[in-house]
């Protein structure tokens, strides 16, 4: 696919730039592409060609060929040429080791312009220099000629090849959804398109085909797969864009282990297709149920490249009877008061300075802490503000609980169990990076499941699916899908549904979630009931789910599935920290496209067809 071969010979050439070898030398040639760089030495003017499958040197000798000398001395980097000649091997010592063609030069006779160039805004031929994101993504077509933008979306295609390849061979079937369809709710806002032919209707673009692809299961497909364009209105992140690409797929006649151990296969040979230079870290994939991933690392994607796992501080807080007993009103209030006290070690942090201390609570009370102790343990036993409310014994069964050393920091969060977890999860990940813990290199795949099926909504009064709707329940806790006032229409916070478990596994890669996917509820009655409990009412359900909770009265397959970013994945194959250097042509933080200058205002005859106008927002509700 990416390997230059004859058959990419055209009238415009018969190599490409990156073709010829030392063995082509006596023959003749002719190749087109962009002039990567001009060297004019009087009577030689020498181009290098550049086209994505690579370089070569072309030279032009002012005896030899006069006319295409004299039209050679007319281009201008970026200028799109074709040239032909004989191909001859480079005089002893010229050779360029670092280029595939560089045994050889191309003599050309002949120099045609096929198209002219403006000096364009930014070097191609330097693929280092830094060059600000908003112009990259305004000339993104140039930015795409740089080196580094190429390979990576030839990482992507590569990708996407594997992906399909792997599929086919497991008799997945490739099957293209509509995108202007109705919501699908996957718990962002929708894109909406309004109906020109029925006036005041709009269609929404998918969140994702997930009640499509469970129809193609009733529908008997029994494994269907699709690199499939989602939408969700949001506000963007690094690994975040408005339009995003899934690996979606459904399988039928499957349980847990089924959909994992595919995917999991499939992850690997993919991985292995697109960068066998990268090590996986584990195999078979690690796997945490949520409960316990929360517990260790603080995050249901726990980034698995270093280990500094949070460690309950409590059996070294409390006394024989279990009576919080540390001095230390902070740590002792919270364990009385049902919250947790956790640590982790951070490894040769002890020396940090006042202010990268002062930075790391600033940071800690960001993400939600009250506040950060900081224990360094020293021969004199621990050093912190907190230190002098802890004994001696204390302070010993500490250092043993988190088997810091001299030249360690201990940071320790108390607070409600959430938040200590949270806080002290995200710290983790944000110093396995500065540290240099987690080795860029490494592929770390984790597996993170027993999700609780529903988190309550106290604005709402309802229950909400942690993560789809369609959500299956693990089998032993069906019976907990009931309310206290025992009318499904009317949960409440105490109800056993808070208790039950899904049938949900996600997959995380480095700290990042790759996706989820789950067993789904493939009953109609059971579905009502988790209906239900989310707030929806019937009337509500047959608006909102009508077609599937038909179709599942015409003989559902039992079936699962998952969807995986294909951008996320991308960026991580790729080395990236953020989705749009993996994307042709993505979005900017606020939405929009400086290239095609989107989004843009309709015209006056668009908003006429769609019987629409705009009236503007309301205010926004001022801060006081
Ligand atoms: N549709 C889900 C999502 O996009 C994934 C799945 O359950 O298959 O998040």
């Amino acid at each position: 696919m990416t390997t230059p071969t004859a058959s990419l010979a055209t009238p415009y050439r018969t190599h490409t730039a990156g073709e010829l070898r030392a063995s082509d030398a006596g023959t003749t040639a002719r190749l087109a592409g962009w002039v990567h760089r001009r060297r004019d030495h009087g009577q030689l003017i020498f181009l290098d060609l550049r086209d994505r499958h690579g370089l070569t040197q072309v030279v032009i000798d002012k005896v030899d060929a006069p006319d295409a000398h004299e039209i050679a001395s007319r281009v201008r980097s970026e200028f799109v040429i074709t040239v032909a000649g004989e191909v001859a091997r480079r005089l002893d010592g010229t050779e360029n080791p670092r280029l595939p063609t560089g045994e050889i030069e191309l003599r050309a006779t002949e120099v045609t312009i096929l198209s002219e160039a403006k000096t364009p805004p930014f070097y191609i031929n330097e693929p280092d220099a830094p060059v600000d994101e908003s112009l990259r993504l305004k000339y993104r077509y140039l930015d795409i000629r740089r080196q580094p933008m190429a390979d990576r979306l030839l990482l992507r295609s590569r990708m996407v090849q594997s992906i399909r390849q792997v599929h086919h061979e497991n008799g997945f079937v490739e099957v293209e959804t509509p995108t202007l369809i109705k919501s699908t709710p996957e718990g962002a806002r929708d894109f909406i398109v309004p109906s020109r032919l029925q006036p005041g209707n709009v269609y929404a673009l998918p969140q994702s085909p997930q009640q499509l692809k469970q129809l193609l299961m009733v529908a008997g497909m029994d494994r269907y797969f699709q690199i499939a364009r989602c939408y969700r209105d949001e506000d963007l992140r690094g690994d975040r864009q408005p339009e995003f690409t899934q690996l979606d797929l459904e399988m039928s006649f499957v349980d847990e282990e089924a959909v994992m151990g595919f995917i999991e296969s499939m992850a690997i040979t993919v991985s292995e297709a697109t960068r066998p230079d990268r090590p996986i870290q584990q195999v078979p994939f690690p796997r945490f149920t949520f409960d316990e991933a929360i517990e260790r690392f603080g995050s249901d994607k726990p980034d698995l490249r270093f280990g500094m796992e949070l460690i309950d501080l409590a059996p070294a807080l409390v006394d024989a009877s279990g009576t919080p007993a540390s001095g230390f009103g902070v740590f002792d209030g919270a364990l009385s008061s049902g919250g947790r006290v956790k640590a982790i070690v951070a490894p040769g942090l002890g020396g940090a300075t006042r202010k990268e201390l002062d930075e790391l609570t600033e940071r800690a009370k960001r993400f939600g802490a009250k506040g950060l102790v900081h224990l360094a343990p020293s021969p004199e036993g621990l050093r912190g503000p907190a230190a002098k409310f802890l004994s001696e014994d204390t302070q010993r069964a500490i250092v043993e609980r988190t088997g810091a050393g001299e030249g360690d920091l201990i940071l320790a969060i108390a607070d409600s169990p959430v938040v200590t977890a949270d806080v002290l999860g995200r710290l983790r990940a944000e110093l396995g990076e500065r540290l240099g813990l987690a080795d860029p290199n490494v592929l770390a795949y984790v597996w993170v499941n027993r999700f609780p099926m529903y988190q309550w909504d106290d604005e709402n009064g309802r229950w909400d699916a942690t993560h789809n709707p369609f959500s299956g329940v693990v089998p032993e806790d069906e019976a907990l899908l009931v309310t206290t006032s025992g009318d499904p229409a009317k949960p409440s916070p105490d109800d056993p549904a808070g208790r039950a478990r899904a049938l949900q596994y996600d997959l995380a890669l480095n700290g990042w979630e790759l996706g989820g996917g789950s067993v789904r509820i493939h009953r109609r009655e059971l579905l009502e009931r988790s209906f239900l409990l989310q707030g929806q009412t019937i009337d509500g359900m047959r608006e909102k789910f009508g077609a599937i909770l038909d179709a599942f009265e015409y003989g559902a397959p039992p079936h699962g599935g998952i969807a995986l970013g294909i951008d996320r994945w991308a960026a991580l194959l790729a080395s990236q920290t953020n989705i749009r250097e993996v994307m042709a042509f993505p979005k900017t933080q606020s939405g929009s496209d400086p290239m095609l200058e989107a989004p843009s205002p309709p015209e006056a005859v668009q908003y006429e067809e769609l019987g629409l106008r705009f009236v503007g927002l309301p205010p926004k509700p001022s801060a006081d």
